[in-house]
């Protein structure tokens, strides 16, 4: 089977068609959390992902959404766009959001947002974050999203010392061998990495291969309609540099 793997598409149409329209054909798409918040699309977004074959877990913006989570811990920005897109968002897609579990596991993956300790909020940023979570999950593989940055950790290194992360090689896939990794596919909706490009990854469980890629999308699009709907400016334009 072929599976979509993305994470943190936040109410971006434009970045989420472009990643369908780029991947092909799959047979299941798995989502890490963070359909919404941030930028204009909310229902386009949540409708689109309802559309199609898929598994998803909750992110913190999802539960903010639908008020699990209190945004008095969000930032003022993420705030606001937060609320907006709670206003904006339908009955039918509010109860999607809150039905999403924090963790499923389908084979050797473990799905989640954030991490396997605190899957809702922590951010796995460094190796030795990362190091803790291994111990966290039970499976050979986990994947992750919430830094909306594209990386790979490994639990051990050759030396068998500690845990290190590995910068993705972008359309190559990668052979999962019998090593233990924390993957994350980078964002969709507001990549943080310096690259503004669509950041997802395409995994094959015959071949047994997992490939990052990344594509770009008209973000200019995107930030007209945020702009039309006076969403904070900080968050328009993150989009065109990519932080
Ligand atoms: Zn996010």
């Amino acid at each position: 089977m072929r599976y979509l793997i993305l994470s943190d598409i936040h109410s971006n149409l434009e970045a989420f068609e472009a990643v369908l329209e780029d991947a092909g054909p799959v047979d299941q798409v798995w989502c890490l959390g963070d359909v919404v918040g941030y930028g204009p699309d909310p229902n386009g977004c949540v409708a689109r992902l309802r559309s199609m074959d898929h598994l998803c877990v909750a992110g913190n913006h999802d539960w903010a959404t639908v008020g699990k989570l209190d945004l008095s811990d969000f930032n003022p920005d993420a705030r606001e766009a937060n609320l907006w897109n709670r206003e904006q968002l339908t009955p039918s897609n509010l109860a999607y959001l809150e039905s999403l579990p924090e963790t499923l596991v389908q084979g050797d993956f473990t799905l989640l947002h954030g991490s396997p300790r605190h899957p809702i909020w922590e951010y796995i940023i460094y190796a030795s974050t990362a190091e803790i979570n291994f111990e966290h999950f039970d499976t050979l593989y986990c994947l992750v999203g919430h830094t909306h940055t594209p990386v790979i950790f490994r639990q051990q290194r050759d030396d068998g010392q500690s845990s290190e992360a590995l910068a993705p090689l972008l359309n190559k896939p990668r052979e999962l061998g019998s090593e233990r990794l924390i993957i994350n596919p980078g964002s969709v909706g507001q990549p943080r990495d310096g690259d503004p490009r669509a950041s997802y990854a395409i995994l094959d469980d015959e071949a047994r291969t997992l490939e990052h890629r990344r594509v770009s999308y008209p973000w200019e699009k995107t930030q007209a309609k945020m702009m039309g709907q006076d969403l904070p400016l900080r968050l328009v334009l993150r989009l065109q540099y990519g932080w």
